[in-house]
Parts: structure tokens; sequence; C-alpha cells
């Protein structure tokens, strides 16, 4: 799917006429491709916390240019704001203000990452107070960010060390061109738990994972991502999108399972066939889902149940067949598709977000049942994505859409590809119950 409009300012005469009228700029987004540089120059880490000390050598250790002082006029790849150990609001003036002077040096598609503490109740009130300062400081600079620069943070949890597995996958994810559409976000690193590849090209080598609803769209770009990162795979969708299924196999060198997902048997079938035929399933992600839109005052059983059996009940009970599976028990890894309708609601979507805010609470409830095989369950709540579902959408309704992010622009299906593979990798094994956006910072109104 393309979006004309950002393909047009993206030229000199498009670019002029926006500038002139006052219309969005989107900008294009640095996306990853196989043997890219992990930032885009040098990285500045500010901070004097041991935390910072200990993040800026691991930094230095991957080769990249590192800078503990801004270089005046240096054209910034990155600038990592470590705020691990913040004691009261008044803390963060001087790393914040100092980042502030190296904002103009910024350069495109740059990265901004706080490394923080969460706000939880075991914080004095000062400190607490801090630490969710950093969630609306970085939230806010997010949207003040342009050229396809993007702000996101971890939260480290009190046990965590700055260079804790989890955490340095999470800052090469947000540094590189994996978290194009990711904007405004945090990733919670739970646990020191998580393993680092020892090819980072290639951080699912060796895994069997299932995709459901994988003929298509979102489905067939979480496919592709996995298999360039090394799975093997197994595909899942309907007998009647078989000849698209077997398409998106061949191209991946996967089998195909045809299958609804909401059958009784789902979750024995993919144990089955991932065992039979790859000989062992390490990662299942949840993406087969349907929207049937009516205003409540409207709805009717059919599109309520078949919204809520395939999105949630359906996941559910699969789920539950994995964790009886004694074939699912070595660091297994689940990632769900939720959507930003089930955080934010959305006009004719009962049904639907009802559906995937239960995706989000299934997530949080799973993380312990997970851990216990030390694997992780996540979700991945997608926004505005250039998709068939989202082209049917009238012309001026999907501008809306797609404008109303911090990034201007819709994200692509390989946008939450990327999230997904991430999440279902062994060096995110730390990251247990979250949910991450991948929406461009949507402004969903929650
Ligand atoms: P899509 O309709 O293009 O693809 C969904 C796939 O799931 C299809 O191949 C379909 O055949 C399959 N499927 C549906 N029911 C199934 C069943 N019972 N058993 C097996 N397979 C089944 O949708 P998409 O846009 O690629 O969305 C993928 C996921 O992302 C969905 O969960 C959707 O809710 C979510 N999502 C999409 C967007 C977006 O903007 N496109 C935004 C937020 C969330």
């Amino acid at each position: 799917m393309t979006d004309k409009y950002t393909t047009l300012v993206n030229q000199v005469v498009g670019k002029n006429i926006a500038k002139r009228l006052g219309l969005p700029r989107p900008a294009l987004l640095r996306r990853y491709t196989p043997g890219q540089p992990l930032a885009t120059g040098p990285v500045l880490v500010q901070g004097n916390t041991s935390g910072a000390d200990e993040l800026a050598a691991t930094l230095l250790s991957w080769d990249l240019d590192v800078r503990r002082h801004a270089v005046p006029r240096e054209k910034l790849g990155a600038i990592i704001l470590v705020l691990d150990e913040l004691n009261r609001p008044e803390d963060l003036e001087k790393p914040v203000l100092s980042a502030a002077a190296s904002l103009r040096d910024l350069g495109a598609s740059a990265r901004v990452i706080t490394v923080s503490r969460p706000a939880t109740e075991s914080a004095s009130p000062a400190q607490s107070a801090a630490r969710q300062g950093v969630d609306g400081f970085l939230r806010s600079l997010a949207k003040e960010l342009r050229a396809g620069a993007t702000a996101n943070g971890i939260v480290l949890a009190e046990s965590v060390q700055s260079t804790s597995p989890s955490a340095l996958a999470a800052l090469r994810f947000f540094l590189s061109g994996r978290s194009a559409f990711v904007d405004g976000q945090f990733l919670t690193v739970a646990t020191e738990q998580g393993q680092l590849p020892p090819d980072f090209e290639k951080p699912l080598a060796g895994k069997v994972a299932v995709v459901t609803g994988a003929a298509r769209g979102i489905g067939a770009a979480i496919a592709r991502t996995l298999h360039r990162d090394g799975a093997t795979l197994v595909l899942v969708d309907i007998p009647s999108a078989g000849d698209h299924l077997a398409a998106v196999a061949n191209e991946v060198r996967g089998t195909t399972l045809q299958l609804d997902i909401s059958s009784a048997d789902a979750g024995q079938r993919i144990i089955d066939h991932a065992v039979q035929r790859h000989g062992h399933l390490d990662i299942v992600i949840h993406n087969a889902g349907i929207t049937r839109d009516k205003l409540l005052a409207n709805m009717d059983h059919g599109r309520w149940n078949s919204v809520l059996n395939i999105n949630i009940a359906a996941q559910l009970r699969i789920n539950e067949a994995l964790l009886a599976s004694e074939h699912f028990r070595n660091s297994p890894r689940i990632v769900s598709v939720a959507s930003t309708s089930g955080i934010a609601g959305n006009r004719g979507q009962t049904n639907y977000a009802a559906s995937k805010g239960g995706v989000m609470g299934m997530v949080r409830a799973s993380a312990p049942l997970l851990a216990a095989n030390g694997g992780s369950i996540n979700a991945v709540a997608p926004g505005f994505i250039e998709t068939d579902m989202t082209a049917r959408i009238p012309f001026a309704v999907r501008e809306v859409g797609r404008r109303l992010n911090s990034l201007q622009q819709g994200g692509q299906p390989a946008d939450v590809a990327e999230a997904i593979a991430f999440l279902a990798s062994d060096a995110a094994g730390g990251i247990n119950g979250d949910v991450l956006r991948v929406c461009g910072q949507n402004l969903v109104g929650a």
C-alpha cells in the first residue's frame, strides 16, 4: 500500500507547496535492512550514574561512535538519556536541559532514548513523581521531534541493571531502523533474563515459529521478517486463503497449516504440526483477527460473537493447549497482536475494542505462566497500518487516520512485524506481560 502524499512532499516541488500551505510534511522513515548500521551517527550518552558509564562502555564495544559530552555542531545519530537514579523532580532539570542543548544537532531519523525506573508504590512520593515525570517528558519530546526522529524509553525494574540483556536488546531495537514507526513509547524490562544472540542479524536462528493469519497483510509481513531473522516457519490461515498462504510459504520456505483458529482443537493441531514437521515449537504469533464494525445500537449476536471468538477466545484456548504441552517448555515465546482501538476505543468498534483490550489483559495475566518455563508473552498494538483493511476506509477518514500521529503517516506491515520479531527473540526475554504500541504515537486519546 502506498501513501502518495508522503512520496510527494519528499520531492522538491511538493515539499515547498506543503511548507507554504502549512500542510503536514511526513518524513521518509529509515527502515531496517540487513547490514544497516545500528545508528545514523555518533551516540551521545548523557547522565553521570554508574548505569550511564556501563551503558556507554557497552555501546563502545559495539563499535558505535560514543560521546559522553556534546561536540558543538556535530550531527548526532542518537541521544541516550540515562535517568536511572532520580530522587526528586528537581533532579530532572540538569540532564534534560543538557539534552535540550543537543536537540538541534539530531540528524534525520535520529533517536532519543531515556533509561529510567518505574514509578511504583515502592518508591517514595518524590522519587515516584520524578520517575513518572520522565513519562510525560518523553512523550512530549516525541511530539516535538521532526524528520523521522523518534523518542522512546526503557524502564528498568528496580533490580535490573542498565546493561542487562533485555535492556541492551531494547536499546538496540529503539536505536535501529526496526523501530521506525514506534514513537513516544516505553518498554519495561522486568527481569535480568534474556540472552543476546551470537549473531545480531539472525536473532531467531534455530527457532520454530507459528504465525496465524499469515496469508496476507501484517501476518505475511511477520512471516517474512521472522524468516529474515532466521526462524523456521509454520504459517496458519483459513482454508479459503490457501493459495495466498502457499505463496507466502514458498517465499519464506515454511510449511502451511490450513486451520480456523477458532476450532476447538486448533492448539493441538498447531503443536502436532510443528513437532511432526519441524521437531519443536518455540514461538507462537497470534496475528489472525477480524473486524465486524457496527455501532453498538445496531450490534447483533453474529458480529459480536465472531469478533470476540476469533480475536480473543481462540487465543485463550490455543494458549491453554500450549501451556499444557510438554513441547512448549523451552523458553517459549508468545506475541499477540492487539490494537490501539483496544486502548483508546474507536467508534463502531465496541466488539473489536473489547477483543483487543482482552488481548492485553490476557497477556498481562499469562506472563507468570510463561515465566515458569523461562518464557514470555507480550502484545503489540498497531495504530494505522497501510493494509488491505485500511485501504478500504473512505479517503477522508483514511487521511485523518494516517496523519494524526507524530510521524504524520501510516505504518507499514513490516513495522509491526519488526516489533513482533523483537519481542519473540530470546534477547527480549526480560520483557514479559508488556504491550508495545506501533502507531507513530497516534493521538489515541488515552
Ligand atoms: P487482514 O484481514 O489483512 O489479515 C488477517 C488474516 O487473518 C487473513 O489472512 C485472514 O484469512 C486470517 N484469519 C481471519 N480469521 C481467521 C481464522 N479464524 N483462522 C485463521 N486465520 C484467520 O488483517 P491485517 O490488517 O493484516 O491485520 C492483522 C492483525 O493486526 C489483526 O489481528 C488486526 O486486528 C490487527 N491490526 C491491524 C491494524 C491495521 O491497521 N491493519 C491495526 C491494528 C491491529
